[in-house]
């Protein structure tokens, strides 16, 4: 940073780094430097640093919008925004050394790379005599506050439901007061455009644009919105992909443009309105809750991931992509969503052209993958890793893992999703269907063999565990 052409503030400098928290409101981090003193944002998009999961497409679609939604959002706090790309370590080292910083602040991480990355970055700063802050906004409760009687994680959902319920949640804090603004145009600063985030040759963004307005102000207005509208009717109609009948607010949560603080207190207080409220507000909040049991349980298993959290289930004999011809026939033809089932075609289809996928049809597509065309979770892991928008390490893994069997409070493998009749269930006029997959074509497998077949393999699996 050249400090001759920044307009040098009066106080020292406080910096903070925003990650998975693009948002002014309930940011901790923000709130605490502005207290100290004029503040300065710096955003590092760090693909570098070791064990860090390089972002999907669909993400760095998300983050390209989002950036520029927050740039513009601290601008009207008189904080202008940095962007760097490389190592988290390197950069702040280097931003330190040009802006000498009285203190750098964060809110934390809790995948094991990311960890490990704070951790080294604080004791560095300690050792160059920065002050180095780290905050609670991701989550409800810190994963290590949450206990078993044993003093161990939960891995069952409602025992967590109750400990989480039971302790205090704090209540969202204040968008920081304005500050004169910081003249920071002497300091090296990425162009946003530079990253290359968006896809060019062919943009395949389109549908994307059309569905999702990235960043702080569209999400709050969706909360809005939901609690307008959504939440009195989500007991009803949470289930059924055909309605705008859930919160579509997971890509905000992902990417912080809300919090689960600012979201669970909203939900409670718009319970007072009446009893519909209160019902929907209530189920809401649950689903809430799962985020954070995702998180819970990533914390404590950092291998959920790549590995089975049951480990009995390593001896599967699911297949992947290079493993044969028909194996990758499968795989595309489940990508492409052309596996001749029509929900399933329908939910691919959806998260193809809009980057996001009802819950009750992620559930569906996944039990087909994984039981019905006999391919690891990790491999359908890894296509919605690159095509949601909302894509999180935490509750991709579980839930992928949930679907499978293999999780920690797994749905039982012998509960396989019929398509036909999921659909029926769901989409009982269609419309879900004719929007995203109006084309009937031949299926891929049979199902009533190919459950057969899987619920054979889970017998064998667990026969060779007993012999
Ligand atoms: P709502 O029903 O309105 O719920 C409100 C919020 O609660 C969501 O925005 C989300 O933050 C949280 N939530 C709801 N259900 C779950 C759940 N089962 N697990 C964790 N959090 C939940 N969710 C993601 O945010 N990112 C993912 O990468 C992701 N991958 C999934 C993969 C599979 C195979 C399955 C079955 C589910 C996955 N989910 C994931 C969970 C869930 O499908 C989405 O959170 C939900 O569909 C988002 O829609 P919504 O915001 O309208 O949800």
């Amino acid at each position: 940073m050249r400090q001759d052409s920044l307009t040098q503030p009066p106080q020292p400098l406080q910096l903070v780094l925003f990650r998975d928290d693009l948002r002014t409101l309930d940011h901790p981090a923000l709130l605490a430097a502005r207290e100290a003193g004029p503040t300065v944002a710096v955003f590092v998009f760090d693909e570098q640093s070791e064990g860090i999961r390089p972002l999907g497409a669909a993400a760095r679609w998300w983050l390209h919008h989002a950036l520029a939604s927050l740039r513009d959002s601290l601008h009207e706090l008189g904080i202008p925004l940095i962007l760097r790309r490389g190592a988290t370590a390197e950069i702040v080292a280097e931003l330190s050394r040009e802006c000498s910083p009285q203190a750098i602040r964060w809110n934390r991480r809790y995948g094991q790379a990311e960890r490990a990355v704070d951790a080294q970055l604080k004791a560095a700063l300690h050792g160059a005599g920065i002050d180095a802050h780290s905050y609670a906004g991701f989550l409800l409760h810190e994963p290590w506050e949450l206990l078993t009687k044993n003093q161990t994680g939960f891995k069952v959902f409602t025992p967590f439901y109750n400990a989480l319920r039971n302790a205090e949640i704090r209540p969202p804090l204040p968008r920081p007061s304005a500050q004169d603004p910081l003249d920071a145009s002497g300091v090296r600063s990425d162009r946003l455009e530079s990253w290359n985030l968006l896809p060019t040759s062919p943009d395949w963004s389109g549908g994307l644009r059309d569905t999702w307005t990235p960043g702080e102000p569209a999400a709050r207005q969706r909360l809005a919105d939901v609690l307008e509208s959504i939440a009195g009717h989500y007991v009803d109609h949470h289930d059924r992909p055909d309605l705008d009948g859930t919160s579509a607010l997971s890509p905000s949560l992902r990417w912080g443009h809300l919090s689960a603080h600012q979201v669970w207190d909203e939900l409670s207080r718009h319970a007072a309105h009446s009893p519909a409220a209160a019902e929907g507000a209530t189920a809401l909040r649950r689903q809430i809750a799962w985020r954070d049991f995702c998180w819970h349980l990533y914390y404590h298993h950092p291998q959920l991931p790549t590995q089975n959290l049951r480990p009995e289930f390593d001896d599967f004999n699911w297949s992947g992509p290079t493993d044969s011809p028909e194996a990758a026939d499968l795989v595309g033809g489940w990508q492409r969503g052309r596996t001749g089932f029509a929900l399933v075609d329908a939910g691919m289809a959806q998260l193809w052209q809009t980057g996001w996928m009802h819950n009750r049809v992620r559930m569906v597509t996944a039990s087909l993958l994984v039981k019905n065309l006999a391919i690891h979770w990790r491999v359908g892991e890894q296509w919605f890793w690159d095509t949601l928008v909302d894509a999180d390490i935490a509750s991709n893994t579980a839930n992928w893992q949930w679907v499978a069997g293999c999780g920690a409070d797994a749905a039982p493998y012998f509960r396989i999703f019929n398509p036909e009749l999921q659909a029926k269930k769901f989409d009982p006029q269609g419309s879900y269907v004719a929007r995203y997959a109006p084309l009937a074509i031949e299926p891929l497998v049979d199902l009533r063999q190919s459950r057969i077949q899987a619920l054979e393999s889970y017998n064998h699996m667990k026969s060779r565990q007993h012999s």
